[in-house]
Formats: structure tokens, C-alpha cells, sequence
């Protein structure tokens, strides 16, 4: 072991650090000078301080860090390094039509994606937005998401999910679903047993598998108990959709408590609009919430409900839902999952005629939530979602030197959630590989990811045609009507303002 002196030995340009061809997978990387969120159990903050990764592990965590010969440094000065960021629920083939719902409520979406178009994606298509929305997540400093993959029509269309997912150097799980038919018909099926035991039976963390489902109100013989026995039978985790407002209610929380099966493995996404009946049910058996925060808001399923969670004292993770409407940034969830409970917390108080003085959610635990919680839901805690010797190198690099946002540099955790975006994120490295250097993603092909898009969206236009298109995208506006003022306002020049 040697102290290599400076980031100028391995690139041997005076002061700049190594190229991103010298970043060859299996040579050992050291980051230096870093202040850093730990996430670890004591949520240690350390200044100063370096991170050595070798092989696909963090190797050791400290100051002044004695690293093995040929080591390749990585100067993170006025940096925040953190554990890679994980989401728990995207719909991540839907990438293809980014930003096309940004006026949708749940309803529009529903009637586009279940009832009119989503028949239309063929494999080809579910590869693309999976493409995109992997590179996509890396690039964000996201190194494990949920492909909550509800559009697998066929075996062919997940064959291409799970194609796109293993080509880009991320962490994933594939939450197998399909919204064309219902879950105890899908899952019956011997091709859906066959392409689960080929494509996930080697324990390999880099490529999870779920099975992805909900349980809308209730037929009361309960048909999803089928579709629950067989992730029972394969020892896979169940992901739902729950406490959607007006789509799944109690009564589905009730049935899967009442046949056993809610397990600390099942994710429940939204939680919203739950009863408390429904949210000790799931604090009692060891489940975690999937809060997409931003789509709560703009969709509908229900309030962001971290102050109940909070109250029940159920796990919290942190996800983004869908690029028809929002973007893989973790950023954005922290913040506005931050926002939407001080604003709640704010709101209440004021309809009882009181003031909050002391804040109960802290930027650090949104943070936590976006890293440890998402390790949590998913039963990779010993894996990854903290910064400690022996686990998984999933390791986020926020520096950017350019950026008058990066200084002052006082509340860490703060300065993640409220201060830093996607675009200070210098640095990702995913399993001990880097992924993205200097703000470039490394051993990417964003090119083909853009061509095969470009095919996608070509395709579907084709198939809605041009009015259908449109009128998907911008769906109509209910009328405001302006409240009658009781004051005016006219100005004359000798006068000045009158009223
Ligand atoms: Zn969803």
C-alpha cells in the first residue's frame, strides 16, 4: 500500500483528475477530500474525508486514506459524496413518451395508458422507454430503480425489458406486470414461470425481480390470491399500488392482511388515502411505503402521506412513478417530498388557529429515505443505501465546480435536498464500475438509446394519428371562474390612485 500523493499521478496532468479512460473497471478508485454522508446507522457526517472502492466493493472509509498502488483519485473537493440513490416504483417503459402527460391527472392517464393506447406498445417499444429510463436513472445519480413494469403484454415484451435493463451498467429490479390482463391470469401461465427461472434464478443482485400488481376494490372471493401464491411459490416480493384515491381502498389492504399476505417484502406504492386501520395493518407486518411525491400531487392518488406513515411508523422509500409526467431525479422527490409535509404541518396548524415553530421532517431524513429507505424496501440493506466499508460500491459524487450553488457548503443534508439537482452530479459509480465521470456518462450509448426512441414516438403517432395525439396531450381545461371583487381601482393623472 502506498499514499498516492495527488489526483495528478494517475492522469498526469498537473491538477486535473484522471481521464475517464483511465476509470478501467477492476482498478480500485479512491475519492478524496469529500464531505460525506455516511447513511449510516449513526448517519455519521464526515469532512474531509475519502472513500476507496476495489473490485465491486467499498473498500474502507476515512481521512487520509492509504490506498494500493495504481489507484485512480478522484478529487472530490467541495464535493458531498453519498450512496447512489434508489427509486422503488417506475413505470420506466413509458420513458418513450417523456414528458407527454404534464397536464394529465390520474384519470387521463388511466384512460390513455389502460384503456386507448397502452395495447399499442409492442417489445420494441417497452426496450426503448426502458433504455432511456435506465440511463436516464445513472445519469441522476440513481443507481438501483423498480422497473414497476406493468405494460408485459407478452413474454416477448418482457424478454425486451429485462434486455434494455441488463445493458445498462445500473442496478435494477424488474416488477413484472401487465395491465392488459388480470394478475391471476398472468401469472398462471407457464411461460411467465419459465422466463422468471432462465432470466432470474442466479441470485444476481445487479437484476431483481418482483412481481408487480394491485388489488382493486373487491370482488370478495379475492382473485388475486391466485397471482399472491405464486410470488409466495417463487419466494419473490409483491410491489401494489395502494391507497390510489376511488382505485385501491382498504378493502384490498384488508383481504391481502386477512390471507397473510402482507410480509415485510411488499411495497406499497402511493399509501395514500389509506385509513389508519389500513396503516397499522401494514406497520404490523413489517411493509414499506413508496412515495412518489410529486406524482401524488399532480395525479391525485391521495396527500403524500409521510405524516401518517410517520404516526404508524412504516418505512418510507422514495419514487419517481413515471416520465410521462416527471423525470428520474431523486432530487426532486427529497424536495418535494420535504414540502408537501411542512406544508401540510403548516396547514393544519393554521386551520386550528396555530402557529408550527419547530419543523418535524428534516431534509436528513429525506435523504435517508432516498437512500437507506429505498435499500430497506428491497431487502438490499446489507448491500447497498450507506457508505461503509464491505458494502456494494453504489456511490454519488454531487460537485461541480462551475455551479455558485456548490459554496457555502454547512448543512450537507440540506444542501442535497434544497440547494444541489441532477446537474451537480459529477460522479456515479454503480457496483464498484463508474458510470458517469466529470458529468459525463461513461460506457453509455445515448445514441442508440435516442434512435430507438425516435422509432417509438414515430410509430405511436402513427397509430393515434395526429389528432388523437395532440388531444392526449393537452387535455381540456375546466373554466376558473374570477370571483366578483368588491373594490376598484382607477387612476387619474391629477388625482393619482383612487379607490
Ligand atoms: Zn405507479
Amino acid at each position: 500500500m502506498t499514499a498516492a500523493s495527488s489526483p495528478d499521478q494517475v492522469s498526469g496532468q498537473p491538477g486535473v483528475g484522471p481521464a475517464a479512460a483511465d476509470l478501467t473497471p477492476g482498478r480500485p478508485i479512491v475519492f478524496r477530500n469529500a464531505t460525506m454522508l455516511t447513511m449510516d446507522d449513526a448517519h455519521h457526517v464526515l469532512h474531509g474525508a475519502d472513500l476507496l472502492i476495489t473490485g465491486d466493493r467499498i473498500a474502507a472509509v476515512g481521512p487520509g486514506l492509504q490506498v494500493p498502488e495504481g489507484t485512480a483519485e478522484i478529487d472530490a473537493t467541495g464535493g458531498i459524496l453519498m450512496p447512489g440513490m434508489i427509486d422503488t416504483h417506475r413505470h420506466m417503459w413509458q420513458t418513450a413518451m417523456r414528458g407527454y402527460g404534464a397536464d394529465w391527472t390520474l384519470t387521463q392517464y388511466f384512460v390513455w395508458n389502460y384503456l386507448q393506447w397502452g395495447k399499442s406498445f409492442r417489445p420494441q417499444d417497452i426496450y426503448a422507454g426502458d433504455l432511456l429510463s435506465a440511463i436516464e436513472a445513472i445519469d441522476a445519480g440513481v443507481t438501483t430503480s423498480v422497473d414497476w413494469s406493468h405494460n408485459l403484454q407478452t413474454i416477448d415484451h418482457a424478454e425486451a425489458a429485462a434486455d434494455a435493463l441488463q445493458e445498462v451498467p445500473g442496478r435494477f429490479v424488474l416488477g413484472y406486470g401487465n395491465i392488459q390482463a388480470a394478475p391471476w391470469e398472468w401469472s398462471a401461465t407457464p411461460e411467465f414461470r419459465d422466463f422468471v427461472s432462465r432470466r432470474f434464478s442466479g441470485g444476481n443482485d445487479m437484476l431483481g425481480f418482483q412481481m408487480a400488481f394491485d388489488v382493486p376494490p373487491a370482488s370478495p372471493d379475492f382473485p388475486e390470491k391466485a397471482a399472491f401464491e405464486v410470488a409466495r411459490d417463487l419466494g419473490v416480493p409483491v410491489t401494489t399500488h395502494a391507497g390510489v384515491w376511488k382505485v385501491t381502498t382498504d378493502d384490498g389492504i384488508r383481504l391481502m392482511h386477512e390471507h397473510g399476505f402482507m410480509t415485510p417484502s411488499t411495497i406499497y406504492v402511493h399509501a395514500a388515502s389509506l385509513s389508519p386501520d389500513s396503516y397499522h395493518r401494514i406497520a404490523a407486518t413489517g411493509g414499506h411505503a413508496s412515495l412518489s411525491t410529486e406524482s401524488e400531487q399532480s395525479a391525485g392518488q391521495g396527500y403524500p402521506p409521510t405524516w401518517k406513515l410517520r404516526q404508524h411508523g412504516i418505512g418510507v422509500s422514495l419514487s419517481m412513478d413515471t416520465s410521462v409526467w416527471w423525470s428520474a431525479d431523486l432530487f426532486s422527490a427529497m424536495r418535494a417530498t420535504l414540502s408537501a409535509d411542512r406544508a401540510r404541518e403548516h396547514l393544519e396548524a393554521h386551520g386550528n388557529d396555530e402557529t408550527v415553530t419547530h419543523h418535524k421532517l428534516r431534509a436528513e431524513q429525506v435523504v435517508d429515505w432516498a437512500t437507506r429507505g429505498g435499500a430497506r424496501a428491497l431487502g438490499m440493506d446489507s448491500l447497498t443505501g450507506s457508505l461503509e466499508p464491505g458494502k456494494k460500491a453504489d456511490v454519488v459524487l454531487i460537485k461541480n465546480d462551475a455551479s455558485p450553488v456548490m459554496f457555502p457548503l454547512l448543512h450537507p443534508y440540506g444542501h442535497v435536498v434544497f440547494q444541489a439537482g441532477r446537474g451537480d452530479v459529477h460522479t456515479v459509480v454503480v457496483n464498484g464500475q463508474v458510470v458517469k465521470y466529470d458529468h459525463q456518462l461513461v460506457g453509455v450509448d445515448l445514441g442508440r438509446a435516442r434512435q430507438v426512441v425516435g422509432q417509438t414516438v414515430d410509430y405511436l403517432k402513427g397509430e393515434l394519428g395526429p389528432e388523437a395525439w395532440n388531444e392526449g396531450m393537452h387535455p381540456e381545461i375546466p373554466e376558473t371562474r374570477v370571483l366578483d371583487n368588491p373594490y376598484t381601482y382607477t387612476y387619474t393623472e391629477d388625482q393619482g390612485p383612487a379607490s
